[in-house]
C-alpha cells in the first residue's frame, strides 16, 4: 500500500490512511508512505530561501508545527536541529549541490514514515519504521537510476527476518548509493518505491492511495462529463502517464509489468469506491481516455527544393537531436514537398534557429522557402482503440469551428494525435470527450430574455429534459440566462429555480462580459437563443443581419 501526500495530510486525510492500514493488517502488507501535504514543496522552498540568503527559520518553524500536530508525544528534535544546520550551511555558501538537496529533501518522508509508525503503534498495531535508504540503491556519480540487484537482494534480505505479523511503514522517494549517501528517486517517486518493493517481492498487488477516486476519461477539471475508468492495461496507463495524467510515470509501471502485478488506483477519502485497477488484461477495446499536452510549437519546413531529394529529413532531426530537442509528432505529405512535426513550445526558437543554419544553403537558393513556427498549441491524445474515433472528433471539431494544425494516427490505431490551438484547447477537448465516449449530445444554449415567451421557453427546456434526453439523445442545457439587467452563468445548467437565481445574479447584463464569458467557457455546441426585440444583440449574431432577417422572411413565408 502507498499512500500519496494528499492522502497524508493533517486532519481527516492521515486518520482515513490509519483506519485503511489497520483494517489492512489482517493480511500481510508492507506500506509506502510520501511526506505528508505539501512537505516536499516546503523543504524545497526552504533550500532557495537558504539559498538567496531570504529568512527561513520561520517556515521552518511552520514545517514542524505542522508534522507535530499528529501527536503531541512526537517530538523531532533532532531532525529539526539537523535541518536548520543544513539550511544555514547553504545560507552561508549560497549554493547547493544535489547531495545536499536530496538529503534536505529526505526529510519529508522520515518524519512522515516515523509518524505513522508512531500513531499506529499508539493504537495497538505492530509497526516499524523502515528507512528505505537501507533498502534501495541508486547508482553512483549522482545517477537516480535503481541498481536492481543490489536492491533486490536487501529487500529480500529484510524482509525474511521481519516477522510476519509487523505491517512496516517504509520511506517513499528516498534511496542510498553504494556509498550510503542520501538520493531520491525524484518527484512523485514514492510511488516507484512501492512498485518497486511489489515487484522484488512478487506482490499480490500494489494500492496506491490518493485523493481523487481513479484515473479519468478526461481531466475532471477541463471536462464536465468526464468518467472514471474501471480497469487499464499497463500499455493505456503508459501512454496516459505520457500524457501528462499525472498519476503513474512510466518507470513506475514497468516494475510491475514484468510481474503481471495489478496496481489500484483508490481514493483514501472514500475508500470503500472501487478506483481505477490497471493490469495486462484490461477492459479489452475502446477508447479509454482523451488527455492533453499544452505549450507545443508546430514547426514546419517546406519548398520545391524539397520534393523527392534524400536525406531531408535526417538532417532535420540530427540537427536537432544534437541540441537535445524531442520530436513528438511529425508529419510529412508523400510528395515529400514539405514536412511538419511538433516540439516543446520551450524548445522552439532553438529549433528554428538550429534549423536555419543547417539549411542556411537551402534557403539562400529558395530550395526552402522559410522554416516556420506556429506557437500556442496543444495536442489532444485519443487513447484506446476505437475504429470511427478519429472520423468522429475530426468530424466534432470541424463543426465547432476548431482548427487541427496536424493530425495523427499511430501505426496500431492505439493513438490518435490531434493538434489545435491553446485557445480552442478547452473546447476541443470537450468536444472530442463527447465524440469519442458520449451516447447523449449535449446542445448548450444562452438564453436572452425572459418574458413571457422567453420564460416559457427556458421552462419548456428545463421541464423536458429528461424526456428530450430519453427520445432524442440530446442534452438541452440552459447554462445562460439573459435579461435587461443582469446575466446568469451555469455551465451545468439551470434549474426550475433559474428565476430566482437570475434575480440574485451580480453579473451586470453586459454583452461584451457576456461573450467574454460563454466564449470562454469550453462549453461546446453553443447556442443563442434571442427571445428579445432587441437590436443590439442582433448586430451580434454570427450571421450578419441582412441573413437573420432573411431566415425571418423564410419563416414568415412558411
Ligand atoms: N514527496 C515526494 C514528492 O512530493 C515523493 C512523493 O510524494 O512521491 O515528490
Ligand atoms: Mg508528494
Amino acid at each position: 500500500m502507498k499512500f500519496g501526500g494528499s492522502s497524508l495530510d493533517n486532519g481527516h486525510g492521515l486518520q482515513n490512511c490509519l483506519d485503511i492500514i489497520e483494517k489492512a493488517a489482517s493480511e500481510p502488507v508492507a506500506v509506502v508512505v510520501s511526506a505528508r501535504g505539501d512537505s516536499t514543496d516546503v523543504l524545497e522552498n526552504l533550500l532557495l530561501r537558504a539559498s538567496r540568503g531570504d529568512a527561513f527559520a520561520e517556515l521552518l518553524n511552520d514545517f514542524f508545527h505542522y508534522q507535530m500536530v499528529p501527536s503531541e508525544k512526537l517530538a523531532f528534535d533532532k531532525e529539526k536541529r539537523v535541518l536548520g544546520e543544513l539550511l544555514f550551511a547553504v545560507s552561508l555558501t549560497r549554493e547547493y549541490s544535489q547531495a545536499l538537496k536530496d538529503r534536505v529533501m529526505a526529510y519529508g518522508e522520515l518524519i512522515s514514515a516515523k509518524t505513522i509508525t508512531q500513531l499506529l503503534l499508539q493504537r495497538g498495531l505492530k509497526t516499524l519504521f523502515v528507512d528505505s535508504r537501507e533498502l534501495l540503491v541508486t547508482g553512483v556519480n549522482g545517477s537516480r537510476k535503481v541498481l536492481h540487484e543490489e536492491s533486490e537482494k536487501r529487500v529480500l534480505q529484510f524482509f525474511k527476518q521481519l516477522s510476519p505479523d509487523t505491517v512496516p511503514i517504509i520511506t517513499g522517494f528516498i534511496a542510498s548509493d553504494m556509498k550510503g549517501n542520501t538520493t531520491t528517486l525524484g518527484r512523485n517517486g514514492s510511488n516507484y518505491t512501492a512498485t518497486l518493493l511489489a515487484s522484488y517481492l512478487n506482490a499480490r498487488e500494489v494500492q496506491n492511495w490518493t485523493n481523487i477516486d481513479g484515473i479519468y476519461t478526461a481531466d475532471p477539471r477541463m471536462v464536465e462529463d468526464a468518467r472514471k475508468i474501471e480497469l487499464l492495461t499497463y500499455r493505456e496507463a503508459n501512454e496516459l502517464a505520457n500524457f501528462g495524467a499525472n498519476i503513474l510515470h512510466a518507470k513506475t509501471i514497468l516494475p510491475l509489468i514484468e510481474k503481471q502485478i495489478p496496481i489500484r488506483i483508490l481514493n483514501s477519502f472514500h475508500p470503500d469506491r472501487p478506483g481505477t485497477t490497471i493490469n495486462s488484461e484490461g477492459a479489452g477495446k475502446g477508447i479509454k481516455a482523451v488527455s492533453v499536452i499544452r505549450d507545443v510549437s508546430l514547426i514546419s519546413i517546406e519548398g520545391r527544393g524539397l520534393m523527392g531529394k534524400v536525406g531531408i529529413d535526417a538532417r532535420i532531426f540530427s540537427a536537432l537531436s544534437r541540441v537535445n530537442i524531442s520530436v513528438r509528432m511529425i508529419s510529412q505529405a508523400s510528395s515529400e514537398r514539405g514536412i511538419g512535426f511538433i516540439v516543446n513550445e520551450a524548445d522552439a526558437s532553438v529549433a528554428r534557429d538550429i534549423l536555419e543554419r543547417e539549411f542556411e544553403n537551402e534557403l539562400r537558393h529558395s530550395d526552402i522557402s522559410a522554416v516556420r513556427v506556429n506557437n500556442d498549441l496543444a495536442i489532444i491524445a485519443i487513447i484506446g482503440r476505437h475504429n470511427y474515433a478519429l472520423e468522429k472528433a475530426i468530424a466534432g471539431l470541424r463543426k465547432n469551428r476548431i482548427w487541427m494544425y496536424l493530425i495523427n494516427n499511430s501505426m496500431s490505431g492505439e493513438h490518435i494525435s490531434l493538434v489545435v490551438s491553446n485557445n480552442d484547447l478547452a473546447k476541443a477537448v470537450n468536444v472530442v470527450h463527447n465524440q469519442v465516449f458520449g451516447a447523449v449530445k449535449t446542445l448548450n444554449i444562452v438564453a436572452f430574455g425572459k418574458g413571457t415567451v422567453g420564460g416559457t421557453f427556458i421552462d419548456q427546456v428545463v421541464g423536458t429534459l429528461e424526456e428530450i434526453i430519453r427520445e432524442r439523445h440530446l442534452r438541452l442545457s440552459v447554462v445562460g440566462v439573459v435579461d435587461s439587467k443582469r446575466f446568469l452563468f451555469r455551465p451545468k445548467g439551470v434549474g426550475t429555480g433559474w428565476r430566482d437565481e437570475l434575480k440574485a445574479s451580480s453579473l451586470p447584463s453586459d454583452l461584451g462580459l457576456i461573450k467574454e464569458t460563454f466564449a470562454g467557457s469550453g462549453l461546446e455546441n453553443l447556442v443563442l437563443a434571442d427571445n428579445t426585440a432587441s437590436r443590439e444583440i442582433v448586430n451580434h449574431y454570427l450571421v450578419g443581419g441582412d441573413q437573420v432577417k432573411a431566415c425571418f422572411h423564410k419563416i414568415k413565408v412558411m
